[in-house]
């Protein structure tokens, strides 16, 4: 599938648009349309139920170390700025960028790629924000232009290495910029934070300054001991969020798998330390099926754990859920969802004070005065253990997903085509999403087979025994074959036909959106059949 193909159905079936599109549209901004929003939904409350309703505390799970709890919390967007300093995002959280002066483009410099080459004794970096193969064929392609050579002159330019990436050149003056016509347009890389900021009140000043929070998980961390001071939750137990992240991202792209605003689904496990490194590996493999069996089945999907030497040393393990989205070049995958066993990192910064993340043990960071650099809330955020009566500081697994990276490769994945007869039994080109039933935006569709003899008081009937339960789609317009095709394009399951034979015999047909095959079941037992199919 080309990803012009998705992105034209979700503009033309209401999945997704561009935010403010009529006003030309705002980069990295989106929004879910009509059967977007029932899509995202289905993700989220999948997510949620699975991760946090359906949990039952008293069994112990395939994989998990003993039982466990489950709980959530829905926290506010912005919080305390000094929760931003203790988390490491006021100092960390930021990438490099260059700016080209030619073009007014600006990229984030680890995304620039390409190629060293030289002729006629002038070596250049030809650089390109493409990868793979294809950087190969761009940065070959724009060589020839910059040297003004005929195609028969390929010969005079002499390539010096793979691909590589911009950040391992030091002299930019000697890079021809991915958008440039001459070379030496980019500037140093700089700094650039992240975070949105926003004021806070009437005043305006510096001093109210806030952030609109970069990832869910600081919420959490900080209400650790509002929940088990208010709840009866032991450790080991979960505390689960939702909600929208914000970052101002350099270059937002790839439709909305790099956007400025998006969700986060987000669980922060608290455990003893002895047992953290068995609960990060049962969370790694329970989060990698939960998407095999949402239907990313194949080998898109990949875990990655990462190398030792990718690890902070406070962590046992941190594991990548990657899909390989068709707008990457051959072999390249996109972050889903990260894994990270955090030790006690975060529950003491925010205790202590920012910690250190190269010291080790960990030590509170301090400042040239010997003064912690960001100051901790002085709170007591230990745990005290009432059976060993032991008093420690949890160790944390934190699964942390993005609900549009996931709604996005649902979207991929179930991108399918192939052919089916048409009304008049010839076979034509078919669409058809193949959504898993529990995230299809719409679940059943009924239609009468024409506007007559008494088939649409029996077909609204039938919608009515459907639509309490979940949503369901009336259709009476236009012929029975173009109805079945626009519901197989949003990947509606079942579509339900009440026909001739209705009015003789009383069954209807229910057709199957994978295998276009049509059964036909008593018009009465219909909405049960549908249920039992769905699951629901
Ligand atoms: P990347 O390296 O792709 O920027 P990250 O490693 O910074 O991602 P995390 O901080 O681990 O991402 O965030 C957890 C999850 O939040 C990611 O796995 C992803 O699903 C989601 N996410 C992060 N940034 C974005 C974004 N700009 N747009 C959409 N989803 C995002």
């Amino acid at each position: 599938m080309e990803m012009d193909q998705l992105v034209a159905l979700c503009k033309r079936r209401g999945f997704l648009f561009q935010s403010s599109e009529i006003y030309g549209g705002l980069q990295g901004f989106w929004d879910y349309g009509p059967l977007g929003v029932e899509l995202k939904r289905n993700v989220r409350e999948a997510w949620w139920r699975d991760m946090v309703l359906a949990h039952n505390e008293q069994i112990e799970p395939a994989g998990a170390p003993s039982t466990f709890e489950m709980t959530g919390l829905d926290c506010s967007i912005i919080m305390h700025p000094q929760v931003w300093k203790c988390s490491g995002h006021f100092d960390l959280f930021h990438d490099y960028m260059v700016d080209c002066r030619e073009s007014n483009r600006r990229y984030r410099h680890d995304q620039v790629n390409g190629r060293w080459v030289e002729c006629d004794g002038k070596r250049v970096f030809i650089a390109t924000t493409l990868g793979g193969e294809e950087a190969v064929a761009q940065t070959a392609q724009r060589a020839m232009k910059l040297f003004n050579l005929r195609k028969k002159h390929a010969d005079r330019l002499t390539w010096d290495g793979p691909v590589v990436s911009l950040t391992t050149v030091e002299d930019l003056s000697v890079v021809f910029g991915p958008d440039a016509k001459e070379v030496g347009s980019l500037t140093d890389p700089r700094e650039f934070n992240l975070m949105f900021k926003t004021i806070v009140g009437a005043l305006g000043g510096e001093e109210d300054a806030a952030f609109l929070r970069p990832e869910t998980a600081q919420g959490i961390f900080v209400n650790f001991k509002n929940v088990c001071d208010s709840t009866r939750v032991k450790i080991p137990f979960g505390i689960a969020q939702i909600g929208k992240s914000f970052r101002n991202e350099i270059t937002p792209r790839n439709f909305t798998f790099r956007s400025r605003e998006f969700e986060q689904m987000e669980i922060e496990f608290f455990c003893q330390p002895e047992t953290s490194p068995q609960w990060y590996k049962y969370w790694r493999d329970r989060r990698f099926q939960w998407y095999q069996d949402l239907g990313l089945a194949g080998e898109r999907l990949q875990l990655r754990d990462h190398d030792e030497d990718e690890l902070s040393h406070y962590s046992t393990g941190t594991a990548d859920i990657e899909y390989a989205f068709p707008f990457l070049p051959e072999g390249e995958y996109g972050e889903l969802e990260g894994i990270a066993h955090r030790g006690d990192f975060d529950l003491r910064s925010h205790m202590e004070g920012k910690l250190d993340p190269a010291t080790n043990p960990l030590e509170v960071e301090v400042d040239d005065d010997g003064k912690p650099r960001h100051r901790g809330s002085g709170k007591d955020l230990t745990y005290f253990d009432d059976m060993t009566k032991e008093r420690f500081v949890p160790h944390v697994i934190e699964p942390s997903a993005g609900a549009d990276r996931a709604t996005l490769a649902f979207l991929c994945e179930a991108y399918q085509e192939d052919e089916a007869p048409d009304d008049k039994g010839k076979m034509q080109k078919r669409v058809y999403m193949k959504f898993n039933p529990r995230l299809a935006p719409i679940k059943a569709a009924v239609f009468p087979l024409v506007k007559k003899d008494g088939m649409p008081e029996v077909a609204q009937e039938i919608y009515g025994q459907l639509k309490p339960h979940f949503n369901t789609f009336y259709d009476a317009k236009g012929a029975v074959g173009r109805r079945y095709r626009r519901q197989d394009e949003v990947g509606t399951p079942y579509c339900i036909t009440v026909d001739g034979q209705t009015l003789d015999d009383g069954t209807v047909t229910i057709r199957d959106r994978d295998s276009l095959e049509q059964t036909r079941v008593a018009k009465d037992e219909c909405a049960a059949v549908i249920r039992e199919k769905l699951g629901l």
